[in-house]
């Protein structure tokens, strides 16, 4: 349980922000069974992520990457919210009068199956695919997949997951918007990230440098935790819940 001078001083910070933003990381979705990349269970037949969520490794083993998608697809389908993401949502709903925006690096869609509206996925959604040759963009909720990789609908080529790899870069409009958001940011909430991927990261520290009030939730240290003006030791399911 979180000390009532902790909830109320991160209550008062809420009720006085004009505008609030939250970066979210695997670890959010931890609770609804979804492993995290660098915790255990983020290995597959001996594979970390890095060498699969790569352009390289699709160009080497299309098949094999689709495989690991399915893999994470069916556990996805198969997940929902956690308190976390319910929390989450309802803070958007609470605050609909004030500017409200939820990064996300996740690409597990729980967001917005909790109801959360004001959201970017910095990282895509495992349930898009995107075509290889005319970049045709479909939404597929089948798993498994009858075909690996899966045919265009439009012209017949390999389709890839729409997600952004190791290496690849990020669309500069959506991160354009997404800096220019943070930092006329007065709260950023960092949630369940390790803050090992360089631009969530960079993210984050455009709010906290401009000045804005910072809560970390994780059960262990990251690398933004010596950055943040609050961090809290724990389970996002358990410690939102107790602070929206
Ligand atoms: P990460 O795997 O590097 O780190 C997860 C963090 O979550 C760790 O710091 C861990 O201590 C913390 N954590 C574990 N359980 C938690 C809990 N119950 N509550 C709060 N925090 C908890 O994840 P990352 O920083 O998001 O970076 C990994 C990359 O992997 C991202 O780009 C993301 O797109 C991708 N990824 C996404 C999913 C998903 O969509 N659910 C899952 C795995 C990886
Ligand atoms: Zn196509």
């Amino acid at each position: 349980m979180l000390s009532p001078d902790i909830k109320n001083e991160i209550s008062q910070k809420i009720i006085a922000s004009r505008q609030i933003a939250i970066l979210t990381g695997a670890g959010i979705s931890a609770e609804s069974g979804i492993p995290t990349f660098r915790g255990n269970g983020g290995h597959w037949k001996n594979f970390r992520a890095e060498e699969l969520a790569t352009p390289d490794a699709f160009r080497r083993d299309p098949k094999l990457v689709w495989e690991w998608y399915e893999m994470r697809r069916s556990i996805c389908k198969k997940s929902l919210p956690n308190p976390g993401h319910i929390a989450i949502a309802e803070l958007e709903k609470q605050n609909s009068s004030k500017k409200f925006h939820l990064f996300t690096q996740n690409v597990d869609g729980l967001h917005r199956q909790a109801g959360s509206k004001k959201l970017t996925e910095l990282h895509g959604n495992i349930f898009t695919g995107r075509c290889t040759k005319c970049n045709h963009i479909e939404e597929n909720l089948d798993t498994p997949l009858s075909t690996l990789p899966p045919p265009c609908p439009q012209c017949s080529s390999p389709m890839r997951p729409h997600i952004l790899w190791f290496g690849e870069t990020y669309d500069p409009k959506m991160l354009e918007n997404s800096i220019e958001f943070l930092r006329n940011s007065d709260l950023i909430l960092i949630i369940g990230t390790s803050g090992q991927v360089t631009v969530p990261v960079y993210l984050a520290q455009e709010a906290i440098q401009a000045g804005a009030f910072s809560v970390e939730i994780n059960p262990e240290e990251s690398t933004l935790t010596s950055s943040v003006d609050i961090s809290l030791r724990g389970k996002s399911g358990e410690i939102l819940p107790q602070i929206i």
